[in-house]
């Protein structure tokens, strides 16, 4: 018998989801669940693993029984999920010893800085490809191994576990049998040395964390284990990583981006990891039996968030769907920039101190205007990330593979083909991270032959080209530039206000 599907788990930061695909990597059933975010104090996040779990396991056993398939018609499971989100539990148990640390956290900020006074940044961006950042998991482990009673000893002893969400998920779902991550998820957690591939003892003991609590890095298409039902386990990769994956980018300059609450673009580099001169993370792509392929990585924070500011907050527009018919109303913004730097900026400028901000502000300005500046700060923050891409790789993009939320607007599309006169396409699948899941471990037990059998299953939406003319993207550009200069460091300690 062949089963049919490939069940793929996509984990998230506010939900955990089940899809079922088939073969030609259609979406055949979805089930979802939304879990609590706690926030214990300002700048902290945290989830409960156990209800990650328990969200997780109800989205399966719910897209099974609502397809009416049986699990001997899944071929296997792929995981992907929120990255660099961080678990401890205990081995014997498999009870988590504090709250999962949420990727956004930033409790471990200043421990980040006295590692950056004491010049070990280098050190660690050299070898993982990252920066000194809250963000990434390592500090988060070592915080919890500080404020945990008895975590450390306990962990010397190779009593306790550390994984991201998807070796947590694997633990769960082989009943604690297998304690793995994969090379992906490995790469987000400034432990692991990105080049050489394995954890890195220098590392370990600059943040005092036992290497017992480790688990073992696999590749991203193998099988790691079954489930109590036998349903093989066999893919596994972060979600952006998954995403690049399930938009077939498989050659060397080929980019994606996922337009969602923020922006996150990959670009395939092939075999080289290319250290970014622009500000980018230089992060595994996928591992694929013993051939590791590399990517650079860039971030924004505030993309598909800022629409949904126009709306809560703003009230200028009542859904998502009215900023594209406002902004249509318009021929340009009018001059108008908005700098969505509402926590910061991301890259390529790193600025925590950076805040939100409008310029260009006449007396014809009006909500259109608004409309239209918020999708053009969306695709200019973009821009900005493939210039960036573009001088570290010294590769051309040839075209640009978007998907996430917010491409359902045209225009927003339409805008970022004219500023980057790139070729923009959203594909008719853009579930694409779980359909990432999906392929790695439908390759793994030959459900999908090979990447290029995969690539057959990518078919275009729509493709946008340039309509605008260059004169009028440098001007834009050139405003864009001055506006985000204007915006930076607003909140700096160190620069004083005038009164
Ligand atoms: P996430 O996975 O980060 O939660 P999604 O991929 O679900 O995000 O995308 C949600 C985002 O897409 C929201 O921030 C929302 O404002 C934006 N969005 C949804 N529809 C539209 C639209 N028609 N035009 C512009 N933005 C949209």
């Amino acid at each position: 018998m062949n089963p049919k599907y490939i069940l793929a788990l996509d984990q998230g930061t506010t939900s955990s989801r089940a899809i079922l695909f088939d073969k030609s990597g259609a979406n055949i059933a979805t089930s979802q669940k939304e879990f609590r975010q706690i926030y214990p104090q300002p700048g902290w996040v945290e989830h409960d693993p156990m209800e990650i779990w328990s969200s997780q396991r109800a989205t399966m056993s719910e897209v099974v029984s609502k397809s009416n398939v049986s699990y001997r018609d899944v071929a296997a499971i792929g995981i992907t999920n929120q990255r660099e989100t961080t678990i401890v539990w205990e081995r014997e148990t498999g009870k988590p010893i504090y709250n999962a640390i949420v990727w956004q956290d930033r409790r471990t900020a200043d421990f980040c800085a006295k590692l950056k006074r004491e010049g070990k940044e280098e050190l660690f961006t050299a070898k993982t490809g990252k920066r000194l950042d809250p963000y990434f998991s390592g500090t988060k482990v070592r915080w919890i191994l500080d404020h945990v009673d008895g975590a450390r000893d306990l962990a010397k002893q190779g009593k306790l576990a550390f994984g991201t969400v998807d070796s947590w998920l694997v633990w769960k779902l082989t009943e604690g049998k297998v304690h793995v991550t994969d090379a992906t998820n490995a790469c987000r957690t400034l432990l692991y040395n990105i080049h050489e591939g394995h954890w890195d003892d220098e590392l370990l003991e600059i943040l005092d964390i036992p290497k017992e609590i480790l688990p073992e890095v696999r590749s991203c298409s193998e099988i790691y284990g079954e489930t109590e039902y036998g349903t093989p386990i066999a893919g596994m990769a972060g979600d952006q990583h998954a995403a690049l994956f399930g938009q077939a980018c498989f050659e060397k300059g080929m980019a994606k981006n996922t337009y969602g609450t923020g922006c996150f673009m990959l670009m395939n580099t092939g075999t080289q990891a290319v250290a970014s001169k622009n500000n980018l993370l230089t992060t595994i792509a996928w591992k694929i039996g013993d051939k590791t392929e590399y990517a650079l990585e860039g971030s924004i924070f505030i993309a598909g968030a800022l629409i949904q500011w126009l709306r809560d907050e703003m009230k200028i527009i009542a859904s998502a769907p009215d900023c594209d018919k406002l902004a249509a109303t318009v021929e340009d913004s009018g001059g108008l920039y908005i700098v969505p730097a509402f926590t910061g900026l991301g890259a390529p400028h790193w600025d925590p101190y950076a805040r939100g901000a409008t310029f260009g502000i006449t007396r014809g300005t009006n909500r259109a205007h608004f409309c239209r500046a918020a999708l053009e700060a969306i695709a200019l923050q973009s821009a900005d990330l493939i210039s960036s891409m573009e001088k570290d790789s010294g590769l051309k993009l040839a075209e640009l593979r978007v998907d996430g939320g917010a491409t359902r607007s045209d225009l927003l599309l339409q805008i970022q083909a004219d500023i980057l006169g790139t070729k923009v396409i959203r594909p008719k699948n853009t579930e694409t991270t779980a359909l990432g899941a999906a392929y790695l471990a439908g390759l793994a037990v030959g459900f999908w032959e090979s990447r290029e059998d995969i690539a057959k299953n990518w078919q275009v939406d729509t493709s946008y080209e340039r309509k605008a003319s260059e004169e009028s993207v440098t001007k834009l550009r050139k405003g864009w530039d001055k506006a985000v200069t204007r915006s930076l460091k607003w909140e700096d300690p160190n620069e004083a206000h005038e009164a």
